[in-house]
């Protein structure tokens, strides 16, 4: 009975990947009507000229406009060169109506249809050029608890509703020293100096996975895993320390059995885990984590709430630090909820990030809804529903609430409007401290990282 409500629901979802629906709104500015677009495919290539320390980027996108308007994009560094269906355009740096964040905008009018946009950039953010080997070091770390934070740091990209394919070429200029790759897309060595990944269709802006060292400066070890499904998983861990990629092989062998036993078949191609220092934390890309052992666990259970049912945007990205603290803190069941409101999911909606909050509010309320839902399985059976029907598509706190809704027969309207949109009733005494999954670190411990 329940998986013919989740088949329901998800023919309501509409077609995959066709998530303009879930843009925020278009809006005026000071240069003419802006519009969020589609990305059907986004193309890389990601120059490092070790010669001359210069890391470079040259872009192409296919995108798909429903409106008439400007389309929107995102870079951190300046683009140059932007070229729109093969004619040269300028783009602007603005904010959204609220100032909730900056993006960029072409300056150029554009119809419902199908379109090209080409342009150059250069980024220096986590990348190390090693004169004495003629190598490079370079990462494309992300962060959640902070905006702009995600591939547009480094590559043109989209907001985080959109699910785009990505094709990343990467090439080594005057280098004489030979590199490792590490990541979740599938990799081809063109040759010593060129490498392709190919990322899968179903990313987001927050899901690649992309690591380059100088050759055997890691230690690393490759194995595979049965999945429950019978698929042979290929599990990929890593580290500077070889007895830290020990730790990190029998933790993730540990950790898969008890997630796939709960939450169902692993659905990421496959596992690359980086073993960090302790005390560093860790973060998420799809089938892939930067991590301190501690927190290896948590990020892997992110590969199905986070990367797996993916947010739309910020103001759904409590539900997967909800899901993660609370088992974190053993699977709690309880009668009521210790705070008297938030509004962790109640931002903007052209916010991005997710509000540092999620860990303690959210493991509060997730709490609360297993021992609202004991008597049809608990929240854990709703969950693993919920990902075998919406893995790897983006969801909104709206699709989450229905769901359960639809899942357990009850109705949690005073309950996500108390503890989840609680415009007039957040609980401002409480603050809590910063969670040791997800440390901040500061751009020099970022760059430390490589
Ligand atoms: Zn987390």
């Amino acid at each position: 009975m329940k998986s013919i409500v989740f088949i329901f629901a998800l023919i309501l979802a509409g077609p995959i990947w066709a998530n303009l629906n879930l843009a925020p709104p278009d809006f005026d500015s000071e240069y003419g009507r802006a519009i969020f677009v589609d990305f059907k495919k986004a193309e890389y290539v990601v120059s490092f000229d070790i010669k001359n320390k210069r890391t470079s980027v040259k872009t192409r996108i296919s995108f798909t406009a429903t409106k008439t308007g400007r389309p929107i994009f995102d870079l951190v560094p300046e683009p140059r060169n932007l070229v729109l269906n093969g004619s040269p355009v300028s783009q602007k740096l603005i904010t959204t109506p609220g100032k909730e964040t900056k993006l960029r905008l072409v300056i150029a009018e554009i119809n419902p249809g199908e379109h090209v946009l080409e342009m150059e950039n250069t980024f220096s953010r986590n990348v190390s050029y090693n004169d004495k080997f003629d190598t490079v070091s370079s990462a494309f770390w992300i962060r959640d608890l902070r905006e702009r934070m995600f591939m547009e740091q480094y590559i043109p990209s989209n907001f985080e509703y959109d699910q785009y394919q990505m094709i990343m070429d990467v090439k080594l200029i005057g280098g004489l020293g030979r590199q490792d790759i590490y990541t979740n897309g599938e990799m081809t060595k063109i040759s010593n100096y060129h490498y392709r990944i190919v990322y899968p269709e179903y990313y987001t802006v927050s899901c690649p996975y992309f690591h380059i060292t100088p050759e055997k400066s890691m230690n690393r070890r490759d194995f595979t895993y049965t999945s429950i499904n019978g698929r042979e998983i290929p599990i990929t861990v890593y580290s500077p320390w070889g007895f830290r990629t020990r730790a990190f092989k029998a933790e993730a062998i540990k950790v898969m059995a008890e997630l796939e036993a709960d939450y169902g078949p692993w659905s990421h191609p496959s596992l690359v885990a980086y073993g960090t220092m302790p005390g560093t934390g860790g973060m998420e890309h799809a089938g892939a984590t930067a991590t301190s052992l501690a927190a290896l666990d948590h990020e892997m259970l992110h590969s199905y709430f986070a990367k797996g049912v993916m947010p739309a945007n910020g103001n759904s990205g409590w539900i997967d630090e909800a899901i993660a603290s609370w088992r974190d803190r053993g699977y709690q069941r309880n009668p009521s909820i210790d705070f008297t409101g938030s509004d962790i999911g109640a931002h903007s909606v052209y916010q991005r990030n997710t509000d540092s909050r999620s860990y303690v509010f959210g493991a509060a309320f997730m709490a609360y809804l297993d021992w609202r839902l004991q008597d049809v399985g608990g929240l854990k059976a709703f969950l693993r529903g919920y990902h075998a029907s919406y893995k790897q598509h983006v969801v909104t706190t709206e699709h989450f609430k229905n769901n359960l809704e639809f899942f357990s027969g009850i109705n949690f309207d005073e309950e996500f409007h108390t503890y989840i949109w609680g415009i007039n009733s957040p609980d401002e005494e409480i603050i809590p401290g910063e969670n040791p999954h997800h440390k901040h670190l500061t751009d020099k411990e970022l760059r430390d990282l490589l």
